[in-house]
């Protein structure tokens, strides 16, 4: 009988079993697919030897994350590789706004907007060793640098429309709506300044990397690591019940709350079970990978040299893209993410070729084929960019929800962000990794801080079972 039955091998679920392998536990991750990695496989979708990142393709989280930090997997063959420029955010007439890793580069490129660009973004990424434990954790915890957290949360707190305001050119607001939009909010919702402010200000403490071959390559040195601490990974092993987990003394569930009802049913109280019924999940997306001939041919040489595009236009055009989807519409100038890692990473198409990695937020559960409305934004700024096309993959919700039962309705997020779901999930409460059965944790992005690949639900999901039933 093992100590620990991890269920998923996401990035948080692997974190959580590295975890508790490390404390000396002996640990078992069942995962249903075939390979690793949930959220961070990669795969030849369009055409042989193009390798594509299925889902998760830049990681700030994971460059500032103390659990990737910590765990050192650069000895299990993942390197991060540093696109010359984070993000840019073209517009219109040419023009772009540019995240440098560099502060000062970032502040002097952005002319008028420099010191205000200082005050939000330079202050907080100056502090991130003493916000990183509070931001990146379970918020009901005393802060250990409470004046340092005001300071963030007069920051943080304010819509990004509001935030935006600090700004006086389309490109500095541009680049802070394109980093508040990774919430999947209306950016006139309090809050929304938070992801913008803390995306940005992880951008100039360690970059937007990718990884090299692929994000498999991070699932993959994951599942190294827990092998040499003497973990155990089963693929192929969908668990519908308990009763598919067999005895352990814990078990850690990197699943969403709806699935945990499924799997856990009587295991769990009602009240409980309610509160866990009541979690809201997100909007949904819509991808398309490509493959392409020749690089974009962006107009504005900067985004030439960029590992990460926001293609949306100005603040306001974003915030009106955002404000659609959250009312069920399909925007007609959608918000586009786009992602140019073989520009850094030629292991990643056949020599001189290269690959695209773009979605857009619709309302969930949409079946609408988004390639022409992300195709209209990317021309816009890229004239020519067709004719550079050799294939393309398209990712409806359906699609990714089939490719991973965690992205319900094609929520990519682990749930929601609106109201208190941004900080306090799954529900309310000092212990959000605790269910009231001592033996089961959830460990998934459904749990603080939330999206993204960066260990961190499952680093705090393995200490708290650490603390209590494996103690
Ligand atoms: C298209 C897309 C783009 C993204 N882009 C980025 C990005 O650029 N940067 C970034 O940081 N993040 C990005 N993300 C988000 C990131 O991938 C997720 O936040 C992260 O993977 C969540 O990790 P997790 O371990 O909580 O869950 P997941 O990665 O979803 O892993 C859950 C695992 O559990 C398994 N599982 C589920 N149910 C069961 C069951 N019943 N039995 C056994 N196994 C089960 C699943 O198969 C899966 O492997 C993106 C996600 C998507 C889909």
């Amino acid at each position: 009988m093992p100590d620990v039955v991890v269920v998923g091998a996401g990035p948080n679920g692997l974190a959580a079993a590295i975890t508790c392998a490390t404390a000396g536990r002996s640990v078992v991750v069942l995962e249903a697919a075939a390979t690793v990695g949930g959220g961070t496989r990669s795969a030849e979708l369009t055409l042989p030897g193009y390798v594509h990142d299925v889902c998760s393709a830049i990681h700030p989280l994971a460059a500032v994350s103390p659990f990737f930090v910590g765990a050192d997997l650069s000895r299990h063959g993942l390197e991060m590789v540093h696109p010359e420029i984070a993000l840019a955010h073209p517009l219109d007439g040419g023009r772009a706004g540019v995240l440098h890793r560099s502060l000062d580069e970032t502040v002097a490129a952005l002319g008028a907007d420099g010191r205000a660009w200082d005050r939000l973004v330079g202050w907080t990424a100056r502090r991130w060793p003493d916000l990183a434990p509070a931001v990146l954790g379970p918020m009901l915890r005393l802060p250990r640098h409470p004046l340092t957290m005001a300071g963030f949360g007069v920051r943080a707190l304010p819509p990004a429309t509001l935030a935006g305001r600090a700004f006086a050119t389309d490109e500095a607001r541009g680049l802070f709506a394109g980093a508040a939009a990774h919430s999947f909010l209306p950016l006139s919702r309090p809050l929304t300044a938070a992801p913008g402010v803390m995306l940005l200000a992880s951008g100039h403490v360690a970059g937007w990397p990718a990884a090299r071959g692929g994000s498999q390559a991070i699932a993959d040195a994951m599942a190294k690591r827990l092998i040499e601490l003497g973990g155990v990974i089963e693929t192929g092993r969908l668990v519908r019940s308990l009763g598919d987990v067999g005895h352990s003394r814990a078990v850690l569930f990197d699943v969403t709350p709806r699935q945990l009802l499924g799997i856990c049913g009587d295991a769990l109280p009602d009240r409980y079970r309610r509160r866990l019924g009541a979690f809201r999940y997100g909007p949904g997306i819509f991808k398309v990978d490509y493959a392409l001939a020749e690089a974009v041919p962006w107009t504005n040489p900067d985004v030439r040299r960029a590992g990460s595009v926001h293609v949306g236009g100005t603040l306001r055009e974003i915030a009106r893209a955002e404000a659609d989807v959250a009312v069920g519409r399909h925007p007609e100038r959608p918000f586009v993410l786009v992602a140019q890692q073989s520009l850094f990473d030629a292991s990643r198409a056949p020599n001189g070729r290269h690959t695209l990695w773009t979605y857009c937020h619709v309302p969930a559960r949409s079946t609408l084929d988004m390639t022409a409305a992300i195709e209209a934004q990317i021309e816009r700024f890229a004239p020519g960019f067709g004719d550079v096309v050799l294939a393309r993959h398209t990712a409806d919700c359906a699609w990714y929800e089939a490719h991973n039962p965690n992205v319900i309705g094609g929520d990519i997020a682990g749930g929601s962000h609106a109201g208190l779901q941004l900080l306090l999930r799954p529900r309310p409460g000092l212990h959000p990794y605790r269910t009231p059965n001592p033996r089961l944790f959830l460990c998934s992005s459904s749990t603080p801080p939330g999206g993204g690949v960066h260990g961190m639900c499952g680093l705090h999901a393995a200490r708290a079972a650490l603390a209590t039933t494996l103690r």
